[in-house]
């Protein structure tokens, strides 16, 4: 539909269908006719790419990524949306509504199933209140995705995307980085959204690792240790570790020292080879 990301069509558009703006559902809908194209334009949106979306709202940046996309999946959870959608993007025959949550949609199959011969990026303007376990749950599943690319809350942003070894790093920033290389690629003001949030928003692109790093024997006491590290912060890695793993300090002291590290170290002070080193020392001695 044309000018579906007017403020004057997109509240036509919800008056005629009676709805109301769920906040437990994250339902911040963008409302600012420049963002979805950009979404669109530098999350893969183009010949050759299948794109799932998560959260559709009324459809606003489906409509883009259908513009562009060979094919799109876009996956709403909120029922009430299901009318107003077969109305806003009637025009598309690419584009398909999974009406469920996205956390129970098996994603490997729904790309086998829907995407044969296509590459595939996600795309999404993600509901906050679920934003870290959504990322984590694409990233994780090593799904074969080039790109996903979200907006998410300006805080967010930017510990997901802080370079290791910086203040902002936390757990969440050493596992995206495992797992993809992610990139800061623009702020959105609170105004482009209604309801207007109490927070700014940045939109991120995490290109997805075709090969994690190299030298973990053990992926999940490797995240297990990286979580008790930022368990405490600003605690030193020895204190936070030891508690967060339930370990003497002593044997973590011993694992810091052989992975080459000062004593007093930090977690937010660590490089991902860093947090490899010591994961497998403590777990070797
Ligand atoms: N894409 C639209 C836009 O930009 O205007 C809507 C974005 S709004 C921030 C988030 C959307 O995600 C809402 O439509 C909400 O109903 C939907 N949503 C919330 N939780 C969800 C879940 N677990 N699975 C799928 N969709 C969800």
């Amino acid at each position: 539909m044309d000018g579906l990301s007017n403020i004057g069509t997109i509240k036509e558009i919800l008056s005629k269908h009676g709805f109301t703006f769920s906040k437990a559902l994250g339902q911040n809908f963008l409302v600012n006719p420049s963002v979805c194209p950009r979404i669109a334009e530098q999350g893969n949106a183009r010949k050759g790419f299948g794109i799932i979306e998560i959260g559709t709202g009324i459809g606003v940046l489906t409509n883009e990524l259908a513009k562009r996309a060979d094919k799109v999946v876009a996956i709403e959870i909120d029922s009430r949306l299901m009318p107003v959608l077969a109305e806003t993007l009637s025009e598309h025959r690419n584009v398909k509504i999974i009406n469920d949550d996205v956390m129970n949609v098996d994603l490997r199959q729904l790309i086998e199933e829907e995407f044969p011969g296509l590459e595939v990026a996600v795309c999404a303007n993600l509901p906050y209140y679920i934003t870290s376990p959504i990322i984590m749950m694409l990233l994780e599943k090593r799904l074969p995705v080039r790109t996903v690319t979200v907006m998410v809350q300006k805080e967010a942003a930017q510990r997901l995307c802080a370079p290791l070894g910086t203040r902002d790093a936390g757990a969440v920033t050493v596992a995206v980085r495992y797992f993809s290389e992610p990139e800061l690629l623009f702020n959105v003001s609170r105004g482009s959204f209604m309801p207007s949030p109490n927070v700014d928003s940045c939109v991120v692109r995490f290109s997805l690792r075709e090969e994690t790093p190299p030298g973990v024997t053990d992926e999940a006491f490797f995240f297990k240790t990286v979580r008790a590290a930022f368990s405490q912060r600003r605690k030193t890695l020895a204190n936070s570790a030891a508690s967060g793993l339930g370990l003497p300090k002593s044997r973590v002291a011993e694992a810091i020292a052989s992975a080459g590290l000062p004593e007093s170290v930090r977690p937010e002070q660590l490089t991902m080879e860093q947090f490899i080193a010591f994961a497998n020392a403590l777990q070797d001695n």
